[in-house]
């Protein structure tokens, strides 16, 4: 008997994890079919997507390339464009939606990442700024609607699959002690500090293992990366702070460990493609081919470790900091570090001021309980006019950075 095809909205699917998804998914036509396609402002990826894909629904965020999108598909193609947020939750909503790969970059990606949880799909997550920003609220719509939380993100993926779970993919904490989180150490692994104070986006950018989107290569050279993995391991496995611990493992083959009390540590391993845990969660319970290489490990020789250094890099420490604090500081966090990430790529400040800027918000932007998501949203602004203020203030930094 022929079991239904699993119908799949992808997030971002323009961007470097919905590509992924997309070709994962093209691997195995007689499993999935692409429900919807969603984008920011991406025309020409998206109409090449359309037509290759042939979703029932595309979204893009912007008006003006929805309307053009619709206009080249005209004729073509029977797919139907929305636009804007109400698309979005149309599509993540929909009855016949099977399954939501979250894949938008920063805070834009939490209203839809909480409709699909409100709506009881099973969520592929891989935009962990929506668990840092609104985890409570996400794990407590998960709980109440049955929705099914898968992680992406490599770590994650990986703990998920070193844990005991559930049927219901709900991971339990049975026997273990602690969360061993692999962090790569970026490409400023060994740079001092002066030589960060003049790296330049596209160094930032230049990741030793992966390849990602700008936001999150800038995010791993600081190693705010893991900061807010740090945060959304907490969030996904119900962990308490003391019970992760980053280590550094340049190699990027283990990708995160679990530990348990009788002294075994599970490891998952792979080459650093994100094609495994997107198809891992595409099938789960089962396995898929993914189309990554197998590991060689005769190849790979050498698995290092090192503590992080949290003097050169002290996002790390203000991610932990916020996670103190607890309420809204983390998306305090999360929004000052997307507000610095951008002045940084569009070469406005240092590489080394984005601490700084995070820094200056958390002082002075106060925590609050993040009882809904206007409250969630409300941070999420204040922090933003925050940073935004700060930033003005530096109006020297900038000249210095474009003369350099
Ligand atoms: P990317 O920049 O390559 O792509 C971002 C996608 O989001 C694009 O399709 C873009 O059009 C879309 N988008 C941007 N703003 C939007 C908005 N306001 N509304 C709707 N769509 C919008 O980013 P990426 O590297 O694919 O990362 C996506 C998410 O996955 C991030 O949260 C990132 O932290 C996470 N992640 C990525 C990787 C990776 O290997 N790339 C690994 C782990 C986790
Ligand atoms: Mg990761």
């Amino acid at each position: 008997m022929n079991t239904p095809l699993r119908q799949v909205s992808v997030l971002g699917s323009t961007g470097s994890i919905g590509v992924s998804t997309l070709d994962v998914i093209a691997r195995h036509p007689s499993e999935f079919a692409v429900y919807a396609l969603a984008a920011n402002r991406s025309l020409e990826a998206m109409l090449a997507q359309c037509l290759e894909h042939r979703p029932r629904y595309a979204v893009l965020m912007d008006a003006d390339a929805a309307t053009q999108l619709e206009a080249r598909l005209a004729g073509c193609s029977d797919t139907v464009v929305l636009q804007g947020e109400v698309g979005l939750e149309q599509v993540v909503t929909a009855a016949e939606v099977d399954c939501v790969m979250a894949a938008i970059v920063g805070a834009a990606g939490l209203p839809s990442t909480l409709a699909a949880a409100n709506a009881g799909k099973t969520i592929l997550l891989a935009n962990k700024e929506s668990l840092v920003m609104g985890g409570h609220l996400l794990m407590q719509a998960v709980r109440r609607s049955g929705a099914r939380l898968l992680p992406i993100d490599s770590e994650h993926n990986a703990i998920f699959q070193c844990m005991p779970v559930d049927g219901e993919a709900r991971p339990g904490l049975a026997g273990v002690s602690k969360v061993l989180l692999t962090a790569s150490g970026g490409p400023f692994r060994h740079w001092s500090l002066a030589q960060m104070h003049a790296a330049t986006p596209d160094q930032a950018c230049a990741h030793p293992n992966w390849s990602m989107g700008r936001k999150i290569s800038v995010d791993s050279a600081s190693l705010m990366n893991k900061g807010l993995e740090f945060i959304e391991a907490c969030w996904l496995f119900d962990l308490r702070p003391d019970q992760v611990e980053v280590v550094v493992h340049p190699q990027s083959i283990i990708h995160s460990m679990v530990q348990y009390t009788d002294g075994s540590v599970l490891a998952q391993l792979g080459n650093p493609d994100m094609r495994t845990p997107i198809a891992y969660g595409l099938g789960w319970p089962q396995r898929l081919a993914s189309g990554v290489a197998p590991l060689d490990l005769i190849a790979t020789a050498r698995l290092d470790f090192e503590a992080p250094d949290e003097a050169r890099f002290p996002c790390l420490r203000l991610a932990r900091e916020a996670v103190a604090t607890g309420g809204t500081a983390m998306a305090i966090c999360n929004a000052a570090n997307e507000v610095a990430v951008a002045a940084f790529l569009e070469g406005g400040i240092r590489f080394t001021d984005i601490p700084v800027v995070i820094e200056g918000v958390l002082e002075r932007v106060a925590a609050v309980e993040p009882e809904t998501l206007a409250v969630v949203e409300a941070a999420d602004g204040e922090a933003r006019a925050c940073a935004g203020q700060l930033l003005a203030g530096w109006g020297l930094n900038k000249a210095d950075v474009k003369l350099s």
